[in-house]
């Protein structure tokens, strides 16, 4: 160790995805020599890995990297100089048997549903504008009043609550306030109509052209090897900076003890205990399950609070298929009530080194399911021979075209946003801020938040330049809600850095 990295203050990182790893990144570059504790065996990255199987990379999910936040888009360039791909996104949505172009056009609109049916969607429309749900309460009668009831029926609810696995009306209306930012009907509209001439009158590169709204990004960059292939290059930086990640050790428990300093104990995997000292915590593990790891033993109602925040798990079959180059699109939605599958990607349209062979192709059929359930829990074969059957009946790939197969869970993919998660989320992060100085949270379930990569990121940078100036400038938690510089202006035009912000 140098002098200076002795007089900095030991900071444990919890979790060695985008989150936890950027806190490494940004400490070591500040002379700290982090030490990150990841519960993973094998990958980095999180949810933002890149699974490999015999030579077929693909990712939990399809992540396409983009930021409206300038420190984001620089970071990535400056883990991957050399690899990141520039990606023209193309997905469509299976809607009434038909394959339409998603964000969806409205003459593919008109086309699927009829002309009867397109006049009375645009009743419906109009009806909402004029009469309004007064005091909308959750995230039906938010996109009814952004879109009018029928085409909520029609486009929202059946993929919605196979995502969330619970009626539209029970989720909370800041998902879809969230999800349709600045997203009206009118701008996917005229989005629709303007794109394609917006796209000849320039000739600027694609990333920084125009204002966009995020649901409807068209171009993207993407490591050539997938996510994972970032997070790795991240991990291998911070080791060779002085940091130390240390795999397949799951954290089991904070200790705060008089003195201030954390004692923070993980199990491996093979049932070892250990323990390690440190001044700081950044944890990016689960809200619920770092509260519940703090000793002394935390109130009851904050366990009660930990307890009922609830999450949507996930699983990826990767289907080794014969590529007849039947679509060539990123991903396509599944909308159809008697099909399970909730999204198919094509691994092969988001970088080609994705796929080892000219002759093969990787799909990914993405089921929504929670730990336990009768999808979470069948056997990988069973699973394996479901999406053989949805992917052919899709007249995604003809019998006998699959070759392999592979199923990877992912639990606790998605922080569930429900009528209470809030009140639990406030709760939990009081008594952080009152009882456990130098706990800090981070990132997507550290947050419970519906994060991609470059909000858990900017929540670590901020957190990170709270540590290192030992103040209080940025509220981590306010990304994602009223942070401008994430949610106006272009790609990586704007600073993380230039609203600081005071603690709620
Ligand atoms: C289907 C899907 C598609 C997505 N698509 C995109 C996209 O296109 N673009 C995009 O930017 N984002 C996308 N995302 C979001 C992105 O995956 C997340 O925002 C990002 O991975 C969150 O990073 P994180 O570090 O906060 O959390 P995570 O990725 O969840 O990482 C947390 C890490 O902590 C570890 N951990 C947990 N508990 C413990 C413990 N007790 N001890 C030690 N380690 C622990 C975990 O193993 C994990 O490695 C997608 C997500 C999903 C589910």
């Amino acid at each position: 160790m140098t002098k200076q990295s002795v007089e900095k203050e030991k900071v444990i990182v919890v979790g060695a995805g985008p989150a936890g790893l950027t806190a490494a990144y940004m400490l070591m570059k500040k002379g700290y020599t982090p030490l990150v504790l990841e519960a993973d065996s094998t990958y980095v990255g999180g949810i933002s890995r890149t699974a490999s199987y015999k030579g077929f990379n693909f990712d939990i999910g399809g992540h396409r990297f983009f930021s409206k936040a300038k420190e984001v888009e620089s970071l990535w360039s400056e883990i991957l100089p050399d690899d990141m791909l520039e990606r023209q996104r193309k997905s469509r949505i299976y809607f009434n048997k038909k394959f339409l172009a998603y964000p969806l056009k409205p003459v593919d609109a008109f086309l699927a549903l009829g002309p009867l049916e397109a006049a009375l969607c645009a009743k419906s429309y109009l009806e909402s504008k004029i009469h309004p749900i007064a005091s909308p309460a959750n995230f039906e009668d938010v996109i009814v009043n952004s879109f009018g009831r029928r085409l909520f029926e029609h486009f929202f609810k059946t993929y919605t609550e196979k995502v969330w696995g619970m009626p539209c009306s029970e989720i909370s209306a800041d998902w879809a306030k969230q999800r349709i930012k600045g997203l009206s009907l009118r701008a996917a509209v005229l989005d629709a109509f303007t794109s394609p001439l917006k796209k000849r009158l320039t000739k600027k590169k694609p990333a920084d052209t125009q204002n966009v709204v995020t649901t409807l990004i068209d171009t993207f960059r993407y490591p050539r090897k997938g996510p994972g292939m970032l997070w790795e290059a991240a991990a291998e930086k911070i080791a060779a900076g002085g940091g130390e990640i240390k795999m397949g050790h799951r954290v089991t428990r904070l200790k705060m003890s008089d003195g201030g300093k954390w004692n923070v104990s993980t199990l491996d995997a093979d049932g070892g205990k250990h323990n390690f000292s440190a001044d700081y915590v950044i944890s990016s593990a689960p809200l619920s399950e770092t509260i519940k790891a703090v000793t002394p033993v935390v109130p009851d109602n904050i366990v009660a609070a930990a307890n009922g925040l609830r999450y949507r798990d996930f699983l990826t079959v990767a289907l080794v298929v014969k590529d007849r180059q039947l679509f060539d699109d990123n991903w396509i939605y599944i909308q159809d009530p008697g099909t399970v599958v909730g999204r198919i990607q094509n691994f092969k349209a988001w970088s080609p080194e994705m796929v080892p062979s000219a002759e093969l192709n990787c799909y990914g059929l993405e089921y929504f399911c929670t730990e336990g359930d009768p999808l979470w829990e069948e056997e990988d074969a069973k699973l394996i021979e479901l999406g053989t059957k949805e992917l052919i009946s899709l007249g995604l790939a003809h019998e006998g075209d699959i070759r392999d197969g592979a199923v990877v869970r992912m639990p606790k993919a998605y922080p569930v946003y429900d009528d209470a998660y809030a009140t639990h989320v406030d709760t939990i992060k009081s008594f952080i801020h009152a009882r456990c100085p130098g706990l800090f949270m981070v990132g997507r379930n550290g947050m419970h938040r519906y994060n991609n990569q470059d909000h858990s990121m900017v929540t670590a940078m901020l957190t990170v330049e709270n540590i290192v100036t030992h103040s209080q400038r940025y509220d981590p938690w306010q990304v994602n809600e009223d942070a401008h510089y994430i949610e106006s202006g272009k790609t990586g035009d704007a600073s993380i850095y230039s609203a600081p912000s005071k603690k709620k």
